[in-house]
This record gives structure tokens, sequence and C-alpha cells, in this order.
């Protein structure tokens, strides 16, 4: 039987990453849209801060264990912004076309070669909300940021995110090929790998 998991997070488009990813597993996840839970407030001052504070919330309002990501976009000629705040770079209501602008303008007329960024996605499984060893995983996804954005698929910051090895978007990678090599889908392999591991 599928143990169930709630996913600390209301963001359809991870959501439905999260989903694909496990598909295969004897995990079901339920997002915790579906039990009606308020989004945790994300006062930490890192990814793993956020990510704790996320699931914590999600299980202590379920009893059921809990996986959050916290993820973002580090552009290194903006010294790591938007960072923890990607989602609200361009204000708590902006959404990413907002933010999509707001990048574009912070790096007009800065060359490709400083254009340099990553995804980053801080995975953590709590198995009930007083959890004192939370199962944590990193992933990473290197990358630099286009000029305008290509592509239609995936969400956020995809259209404006060129991934070197696929010549291309990664709002124009199959989500199944984003999958294979995003940073989220890094994080969820470590963690599966370290749920085998603990039985
Ligand atoms: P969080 O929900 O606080 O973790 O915010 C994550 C934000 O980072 C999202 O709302 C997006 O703006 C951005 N982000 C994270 N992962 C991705 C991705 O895979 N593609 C595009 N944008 C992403």
């Amino acid at each position: 039987m599928s143990q169930r998991v709630v996913l600390a997070s209301s963001n359809k488009g991870k959501v439905k990453e999260f989903s694909e990813l496990l598909a295969d597993q004897s995990i079901l996840v339920v997002p915790q849209s579906d039990f009606g839970i308020p989004d945790a407030d994300e006062t930490g001052l890192s990814f793993v801060e956020n990510a704790i504070l996320k699931a914590r919330n999600a299980a202590a309002h379920t009893g059921l264990p809990a996986i959050a990501d916290d993820s973002g976009l580090e552009v290194d000629y903006l010294n790591g912004a938007p960072g923890i705040y990607s989602a609200r770079y361009a204000g708590e209501h902006g959404g990413s076309d907002a933010n999509n602008r707001k990048l574009l303008e912070a790096l007009d007329g800065v060359d490709e070669a400083q254009r340099t960024a990553r995804f980053q996605c801080l995975l953590v499984f709590l198995r009930h909300a007083d959890d004192p060893t939370p199962l944590i995983c990193q992933g990473t996804w290197e990358g630099r940021i286009l000029n305008a954005p290509q592509g239609e698929a995936g969400f956020g910051y995809d259209p404006l995110f060129y991934v070197p090895g696929e010549g291309c978007s990664a709002a124009e990678l199959a989500a199944e090929r984003k999958n294979s090599m995003s940073h989220r889908g890094q994080a969820l392999q470590c963690l599966l790998a370290k749920l085998r591991q603990v039985g």
C-alpha cells in the first residue's frame, strides 16, 4: 500500500513535478491544498530554514509525514538575488510574468558571460511535526539568464533559464527531460535514496 505524504506546497508547477517524479514510488503525494492548510510564513533567511518551516506546518496540520521544498534562482551578477525571495521578487502578488520582467530589467545590458545563474532546491522530509532529525537534500542546476523568454512549458523562471547542455531554455524541455536533470529532480533522487536507507 502507498504511504500518504503531504506535500507542503500550493505551487501548481511544483505539485505537478513532484507527482511525476514520485509516480513510480510507493508514495502517494497529497498536496496540502487538499487539506485546506494555510501556507506557512516563510520567515527563514535560508532555503533550508524555509523548507523546514513549511514541512513542519503541513505535518502539524495533517498528522502525516511531510515533504517540503524551498527553491529559487540565484543570479551571480545580482549577488545571488532573487534567491529565497524568488517567488515574490516583483512583490507578494506579482506572479511569474512580473518576476521575469523584473529580472530582465535588472540584467539589462549585462553581457552573456555575466548572466550565470542556478536554480537551488532544498528538500526536507519530516516523519512528524516534532521530528528532530529531518532528512535534508539539496539539488543545484546551472545555467544562465536569457535576454528574452523562450518556450511555454514549466513554470516560474523557466522561460528565462538557458540550459547550456541542452541548447534551449528550461521551458523548451519536455517535462520528463527537465525532471531528469533539474535541481528538484536531483534533490528528490537524493531524498528517495535516503528514504530507502532508513527503510
Ligand atoms: P518557493 O515556493 O518559496 O520555494 O518559491 C520558489 C520560486 O522559485 C518559484 O515560485 C519560482 O519563481 C522559482 N522556481 C523554483 N523552482 C523553479 C523551477 O523549476 N523553474 C522555474 N522557477 C522556479
